[in-house]
């Protein structure tokens, strides 16, 4: 029997990859990566590869392999995606969202954006490359890693803590959330590739006052404190400020769409977008989103603390303004933790591997148009752009022009075209002869 075509071999990883649940809550009460890491590292010791699975924690597992290339000169590419998910409840979906079904032309569950998809689309296209003996010319560094979807402490952060010489030589790398398509009215067909990304400071808000009764006066009240801060973060709105990512992008779109671009009124641009200007709009500004309140248990029963969780997301270059900000707005009486922070990113649009992914978009689209653009959230691309390497996202899908791509993004019945795996399969395929 012929060996499977990249392409064919493609859906049916991505169901098997689905179908393991890899649900990441946050903690380690999940099932971890083990048995996802497990299935990933044999696809790949079949093609004669020697991968590792490196834990972290029991059962928080990360394979890495490095591919030889056939010219020793040249520096690796690194191609991340990450084993874990978000998790999900059945009873909200149409289809069991750890059964990786394939119905309507799509595969079902979670995982099948982000990011099984991708880790499918690079399994099959490695295996087929190296089953016709076409190594890459520089080296591959592949990895695919534990609890993305809590910041990467015991995944990407943990290996490059721990295990940096893994990725040894890695000037460049390609991940999550870029590379798909995204069709405008006038059907020009947009191509996102993510060259910056937002930082994150996801923080617990402390107020401490006297306990006391509810009946009496009580000037230093915890709950009152917090109450007031809380309300001053989630009201204020920061000041635009336009990164290059973001201005490159907007030039784009505006050119694509004859829409003219105002640079004096940003927002204005942004709102004539359209269904875009959700996505974009996260892009103009840092944000401080109030999540979580937690105080007091009887009515009559002041408590002595008060604590809230806040989502805080700050633009390439603006983090010392955004924490400026946040001080400010806290006041005396209450302060701040980290619950998780971590950096923002932004990379130059342009060089030789920018030109692979281009050209790799339009051999198989022509009527791509690959454009910069900065990511509201945030990837393991921070953890690697630590290492000094430039990171991209670029997981390339074409889909369908009225496809809600972003709220397939943890969201309910998320789905992935199969057409859309086989077209990024065979833009793989291309940028790697390429990058
Ligand atoms: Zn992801």
């Amino acid at each position: 029997m012929s060996n499977p075509s990249a392409e064919d071999e493609v859906v049916q990883l991505c169901s098997d990859l689905i179908r393991i649940d890899t649900s990441n809550p946050g903690d380690h009460s999940g099932p971890g990566e083990r048995v996802a890491a497990e299935y990933v590292a044999e696809k790949l010791a079949e093609v004669g590869l020697d991968p590792k699975i490196y834990e972290s924690h029991a059962k928080r597992s990360s394979v890495v392999v490095r591919i030889e290339g056939t010219d020793p000169q040249r520096d690796a590419l690194l191609i991340h995606g990450h084993l874990d998910v978000v998790p999900a409840r059945k009873e909200d979906w149409t289809r069991d969202p750890f059964g990786g079904e394939v119905a309507d032309g799509c595969v079902w569950g979670r995982g099948a954006v982000d990011m099984k998809d991708m880790d499918a689309m690079v399994l099959a296209v490695i295996r087929d490359r190296l089953r016709q003996g076409r190594r890459p010319e520089r080296d591959v560094v592949l990895a695919f890693l534990a609890d993305e979807e809590a910041g990467g402490k015991w995944g990407a952060h943990w290996l490059v803590d721990n295990h940096p010489e893994l990725f040894e030589g890695c000037t460049e790398a390609i991940g999550e959330v870029g590379g798909f398509s995204l069709t405008l009215p006038n059907d020009e067909r947009l191509y996102l590739i993510e060259a910056a990304e937002k930082g994150l400071a996801w923080m617990r808000l402390i107020a401490e006052g006297t306990a006391g009764h509810g009946s009496m006066v009580h000037p230093d009240n915890a709950v009152t404190a917090l109450a007031a801060a809380v309300a001053r973060l989630g009201a204020h709105e920061f000041p635009v400020r336009l990164t290059k990512t973001v201005n490159a992008f907007l030039e784009e779109v505006c050119d694509a769409t004859g829409i003219e671009f105002d640079p004096d009124d940003i927002e204005k641009t942004v709102r004539d977008l359209g269904p875009l200007s959700r996505m974009i709009g996260a892009t103009l500004r840092n944000t401080l989103n109030p999540t979580v309140l937690d105080a007091g248990y009887k009515t009559n029963v002041i408590p002595q603390g008060a604590t809230a969780h806040v989502d805080g997301r700050f633009l390439p270059g603006h983090e010392e303004e955004f924490f400026a900000t946040v001080d400010e707005l806290l006041g005396e009486h209450v302060r701040r933790e980290f619950v998780h922070h971590d950096i923002a990113v932004e990379t130059e649009f342009d060089g030789p591997l920018v030109a692979a992914m281009a050209a790799a978009l339009k051999a198989h689209d022509p009527q791509a148009r690959p454009v910069p653009y900065c990511l509201s959230g945030g990837t393991d691309a921070k953890s690697f752009a630590t290492l000094g390497i430039q990171c991209f996202g670029f997981a390339p899908l074409k889909l369908p022009k009225d496809m809600d791509f972003s709220g397939m993004f943890h969201g309910i019945d998320e789905r992935v075209p199969v057409d859309g795996l086989r077209f990024g399969v065979r833009v793989l395929d291309h940028f790697l002869d390429h990058a």
